[in-house]
């Protein structure tokens, strides 16, 4: 869970934004997503059209993020093949992948065919019947008409995140941001910090996509800049840097 520092701020109590219902936005034809919500906290939902699958990172965890995963076309009229719904959850915080939970407890339907998650998100459901579940632990790759790549990345948030790269774009969920303090102040671990910043100046893509940001797409160098300039605040013999 990563809940941006304006409404932390604004809100006492139970976060709400009211009137806001979710929107689809296309990031260009194969990449479409549902925005953040705030009532239940829900993490924005992606979904890429491949030629042989679709590929959804993460699940959110309201209504509306199940019925636009649901509402997915399996055949597409210009495509014979019967799409596979192929699920990436970036990790194991609740607002990312509540909806496979929910659909373990029969509490709604998801149509998904494949999952694949880190060790710690995996620990937080068990086997599901119909879907293969996959312990990511190396990066993977498929071509797909577009270029999949899913990756463990380094990080401060979630032991365990994963990214999923497609074309020129990385979704990376909350593995930017720092370890969230539940009262005391959020940091970020210095070692990993730095593999961190390494390993993102390694990725080709040029479009880093952030969850919970109002537009979710930023550039690659502002990214790298930001994380930086938070590096360069660490001090000799503190592993921690407050966020
Ligand atoms: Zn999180």
């Amino acid at each position: 869970m990563f809940i941006p520092s304006f409404i932390r701020i604004k809100s006492k109590g139970k976060i709400s934004i009211f009137g806001v219902v979710p929107r689809i936005v296309k990031l260009n034809d194969r990449i479409q997503y549902l925005q953040v919500s705030y009532e239940p906290l829900s993490a924005d939902v992606v979904a890429v059209r491949g030629d042989s699958a679709w590929w959804i990172f993460d699940v959110g965890a309201c209504d509306e993020a199940a019925q636009f995963i649901n509402e997915l076309p399996r055949i597409l009229v210009d495509n014979s093949a019967n799409l596979a719904k192929n699920v990436v959850i970036s990790h194991f915080h609740r607002d990312h992948l509540l909806n496979v939970q929910r659909m373990c407890s029969d509490e709604i339907s998801l149509d998904i065919d494949a999952l694949y998650v880190g060790a710690y998100t995996s620990k937080t459901f068990g086997e599901i019947e119909g879907v293969a579940k996959n312990v990511v632990m190396e990066p993977l790759s498929f071509d797909d008409g577009v270029h999949i790549e899913i990756l463990p990345i380094p990080n401060s948030h979630a032991k365990g995140s994963l990214a999923l790269v497609v074309g020129d774009y990385v979704f990376l969920g909350d593995a930017t941001y720092p370890m969230v303090g539940h009262g005391s102040p959020d940091v970020y671990n210095v070692q990993i910090l730095g593999e961190q910043i390494k390993f993102l100046k390694s990725l080709t893509p040029t479009h880093f996509c952030l969850s919970h940001k109002r537009g979710l797409v930023r550039d690659k160098t502002s990214v790298i800049q930001f994380l930086e300039s938070v590096y360069a605040r660490r001090q000799k013999n503190e592993n921690y840097i407050v966020a």
